[in-house]
């Protein structure tokens, strides 16, 4: 195999913050007690064991694959008992207790191999740290590079949360145009260009991406649109976070009603974990990509659990910051994932249920899609999405309706009187309710939580609530 060169150093571009970042003090002292096992510890202030009134944890699941409403599916159970530890994963006793913010061992291990086998990082210093969740590591990766003062490029239209963690940080939003590919890399170079200091302060140094079905406009990027943003955000220095929690919510392009009907035969090109499109990551040759990664869709959100993948000097950072604050996902998470994982599915059984979330939203986007094109007609435009749960509307207003004052606010009212609930796209906007955000047309529309069976109902009041704002007639439903 060759060998893979070093990142490159950017550490000197660390906050003030990152730079004085350092481990908690007691935790270096945890290696004394895992290096030498005749070691009396009278050190950390561990509680014993004997105290967790825990003896086995024992999750029941669906065989990998298989929906759990199937009544087909088998059922496994899960367990993992107190000093039992099996060779690839602890005993109970270990996931409970204090530990480093690296995460317990065979937890992270499985982050590190499967971000291996899927990204194939290209320098070797790359290491994995844990999270609990993407919204945790965001606030994270950002504050190793942004501070008060400091500017953070994203989309035109982004994710609510990442407006609000900055906004209080006094941590001024730069966005860059978007297409249906996600930013634009001719505007994200001019706007270096146009960049003045003086006026503006300092030049970006961090970019926030979602390269998989972006949030909210369901935009995937193509690789050769990674490609791109790689190579500009290398010409100036950035240094990306790549929040990418739909990665594995691929599912490729709308195959309408009019298809086969065999569904093995109409889903049988899913992309698992195989046929992915390549992440930023996987481009990087510098070490400047922030990977998040995410259970929280193809697990559960209520786990808490993710990693982060950098270079080790940044992780170590974030481990450092991980000891200060959740110090690691939640023990009995870390068990269950750890062991449903790598032990119970093993990377067969991990991708098999892979293709059945990716099965599940794709037959989600091709219902949601069919009912659009039947009930929504010259009322909105958008482009169907490849991966995630997110259908962005733009709302064909009529042009008496354009020119109207607050008529978005009237479009949401509406909504809400015909029973159907959508978000305003002016909640996505970095800029903030300016009198123009407002006036977009757009809404956004997740065909991820309502049930099929409310599907044609939803849409149907969504033509009804449009309907006096586009000129349009609702087909009668
Ligand atoms: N505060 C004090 C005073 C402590 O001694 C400890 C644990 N040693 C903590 C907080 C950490 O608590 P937790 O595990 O709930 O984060
Ligand atoms: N990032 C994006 C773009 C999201 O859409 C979401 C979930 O809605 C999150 C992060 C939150 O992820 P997590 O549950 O991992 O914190």
């Amino acid at each position: 195999m060759p060998v893979k060169p070093h990142s490159k150093d950017f550490s000197l571009l660390f906050t003030e913050a990152a730079k004085r970042r350092k481990s908690s003090p007691l935790k270096p002292l945890l290696k004394y007690m895992l290096a030498d096992p005749t070691l009396v510890s009278l050190g950390a202030g561990l509680p014993h064991p004997d105290t967790f009134p825990f003896i086995a944890l024992t999750a029941t699941v669906a065989e990998a694959g298989k929906s759990p409403v199937d009544a087909t599916a088998a059922r496994h159970d899960v367990s993992i008992a107190a000093r039992a530890p099996s060779a690839t994963t602890e005993g109970l006793e270990r996931f409970l207790q204090y530990g480093n913010g690296r995460g317990v061992p065979s937890y992270a291990q499985f982050a590190l191999e499967h971000t291996e086998r899927v990204h194939s990082p290209l320098y070797d210093d790359w290491d994995v740290v844990v999270s609990a969740g993407n919204t945790d590591a965001f606030v994270k990766a950002l504050m190793l590079f942004c501070q008060g003062g400091d500017s953070l490029i994203v989309d035109e239209w982004t994710y609510p949360a990442i407006i609000e963690t900055v906004g209080p940080m006094d941590i001024n939003l730069v966005p860059v145009q978007m297409d249906e590919e996600g930013m634009v890399p001719a505007a994200l170079d001019a706007l270096y260009e146009n960049w003045r200091t003086a006026e503006s302060g300092p030049a970006p140094r961090m970019a926030y991406m979602i390269p998989t079905a972006q949030n909210p406009t369901g935009a995937t990027m193509s690789l050769q649109r990674k490609q791109a943003i790689y190579k500009i955000a290398q010409k100036h220095g950035l240094i990306i976070i790549e929040d990418d929690p739909y990665y594995y919510l691929q599912f490729g392009a709308y195959r309408p009603a009019s298809g086969t009907a065999d569904l093995e035969e109409r889903y049988g090109d899913l992309p698992g974990v195989t046929s992915l499109i390549p992440s930023l990551l996987s481009l990087d040759t510098d070490g400047r990509v922030i990977r998040l990664d995410s259970f929280s869709k193809i697990l559960a959100p209520g786990l808490r659990c993710g990693w982060i993948t950098a270079p080790k000097y940044m992780t170590d950072k974030i481990q450092f910051h991980n000891e200060t604050s959740v110090q690691q996902p939640a023990g009995v998470s870390q068990a269950i994932v750890s062991k449903l994982i790598n032990e119970h599915w093993g990377h067969e059984g991990w991708e098999r249920h892979l293709v059945q979330i990716q099965r599940e939203y794709a037959v989600r986007r091709d219902r949601f899609v069919d009912l659009c094109h039947k009930h929504l007609k010259g009322m909105v435009e958008f482009t169907v999405p490849s991966a995630g749960m997110f259908l962005w509307f733009r709302v064909l207003l009529s042009e008496e309706m354009q020119s109207r004052p607050g008529v978005m606010q009237e479009v949401f009212d509406s909504m809400i009187a015909n029973h159907v609930l959508l978000v305003p796209g002016h909640l996505f906007s970095p800029l903030g309710a300016t009198p123009d955000v407002l006036s977009k047309p757009f809404v956004r529309a997740a065909f991820s939580y309502a049930s099929l069976s409310d599907f044609e109902t939803a849409v149907s009041r969504l033509a009804r609530a449009l309907a006096p704002f586009t000129g349009k007639v609702p087909d009668s439903c």
